[in-house]
């Protein structure tokens, strides 16, 4: 984004808070919630308004973890990291039922199927299934095709569950009784002395911390990030209401590249696709469709919902930017020489399982000041990394 001389005139209001949060998604919004429980005065400045980034397009997925099947999470990151991530999830999802329950916000616990295309991936989700058992998590591995929708193994997680989640960032937000000023996307951070300079479309905010949430917009905001988030593409189509529920449940099949779900009002959502189409659905930002995707999407309703296909049309098709980092981690931390910006973003396609515990690695990479300025325990010690080692002692 740029700006013309003509609007950043002397005439732009300049405000003073406590802290300003950049980006009001899932991730802003919790920020909120969590800095206004602590005491913090708070100010939401977001580019367009409250969760209309990735945050009102994702499929509504609570599902344990991350993308990756839980002994491959083992594999590289560590027993004790793994088990961390998962637990960590399941603290997460119960912050949303938290507070989404208490907000009226649709939350479904059904369980979460992860299905096999072949057999290497049965295979696959069987290992994952004994050593989650192992762990003493509560899953269970089926093989063959127990849904009869085609697929050659299937591996039920019962905790898991689906929700609204444009309600839900909209609940997070009202409950977090922050400020917000939309439509009003930042362009520069600029350091002085002990505060920041913050400069938006819309104003210039002095504030004492910053925290960016950006997520896959981050490289958008500065340049630090350029080379550490991927703005990845993520798309899905939803079709009208069925007569019958096509499945009980979440989907989540081919590890991840394609998941699927019913709809409050009886329809049924497919997302996912990008599979031999990585190139164009990577390093983007523009969060159209594409008719390559879209395609992809169509074939595997057809071969795996052919009754779905059959008799409901496709009335809506959407694409959302998710942020990916290198070791699909989220990212946390502060900028380099300047603690008091900090960053939670990169939450990989799994902001719904990770959106909020990012906090206590915040904590854990930052300046004393983010620890009371959150006044939490830190929980995420081992995996929690940033840019910077230790927290500087704060002037
Ligand atoms: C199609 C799709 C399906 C998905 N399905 C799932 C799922 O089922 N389960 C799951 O866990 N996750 C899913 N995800 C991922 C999930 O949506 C994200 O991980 C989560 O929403 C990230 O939240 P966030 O707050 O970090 O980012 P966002 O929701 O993207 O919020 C970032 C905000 O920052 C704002 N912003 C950007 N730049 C600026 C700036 N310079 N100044 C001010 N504001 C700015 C944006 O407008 C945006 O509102 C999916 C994503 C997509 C796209």
């Amino acid at each position: 984004m740029t700006v013309s001389i003509w609007q950043t005139s002397t005439e732009q209001p300049l405000y003073e808070t406590d802290v300003v949060i950049i980006g009001a998604g899932l991730v802003g919004c919790a920020a909120a919630y969590y800095l206004r429980q602590a005491g913090r005065y708070c100010l939401l400045l977001e580019a367009r308004d409250v969760g209309l980034g990735a945050s009102s397009r994702n499929a509504g997925f609570m599902l344990s973890g991350l993308d990756l099947h839980y002994h491959q999470a083992e594999a590289r990151y560590g027993e004790a990291a793994a088990r961390e991530i998962w637990e960590l999830s399941w603290l997460t999802h119960a912050f949303w039922r938290q507070v989404g329950t208490a907000q009226g916000v649709e939350i479904r616990q059904e369980g979460s199927w992860l299905l096999a295309e072949d057999a290497q991936e049965a295979a696959e989700l069987e290992q994952a299934a004994r050593r989650m058992e192992a762990c003493g998590f509560t899953c269970e591995f089926k093989a063959g095709d127990v849904l009869s929708r085609g697929f050659a193994a299937a591996l039920h997680q019962p905790g898991d569950g689906a929700l609204h989640p444009y309600a839900l960032v909209q609940a997070l937000y009202r409950s977090s009784g922050a400020a917000l000023m939309a439509n009003s996307e930042v362009y520069a951070l600029e350091s002085q002395g002990s505060s920041v300079m913050v400069l938006s479309r819309l104003a210039r905010v002095r504030a004492r911390y910053v925290l960016i949430c950006v997520n896959g917009y981050a490289a958008g905001l500065d340049p630090y990030f350029a080379s550490k988030i991927i703005p990845t593409r993520a798309q899905c189509l939803a079709t009208g209401p069925l007569a019958q529920r096509a499945l009980e449940g979440i989907g989540y099949a081919d590890y991840g590249y394609y998941y699927f779900r019913d709809l409050p009002d009886g329809g049924f959502l497919l997302g996912g696709g990008r599979k031999h189409h990585k190139a164009q659905e990577g390093n983007t930002t523009d969060d159209r469709t594409s008719a390559e995707v879209q395609s992809a999407l169509e074939n595997y309703l057809k071969q795996h919902f052919a009754d779905v296909a059959a008799q409901a049309s496709i009335v809506r098709r959407w694409a959302g930017i998710m942020g990916f980092t290198a070791d699909g981690l989220p990212l946390v931390g502060a900028l380099p020489e300047r603690p008091n910006i900090g960053f939670a973003i990169g939450l990989n396609g799994h902001g719904l399982s990770l959106g909020q515990r990012w906090r206590s690695a915040l904590l854990n990479t930052c300046s004393m000041e983010w620890r009371l300025a959150f006044s939490m325990p830190g929980a995420w010690i081992k995996i929690g990394r940033g840019a910077v080692a230790l927290p500087p002692t704060w002037p």
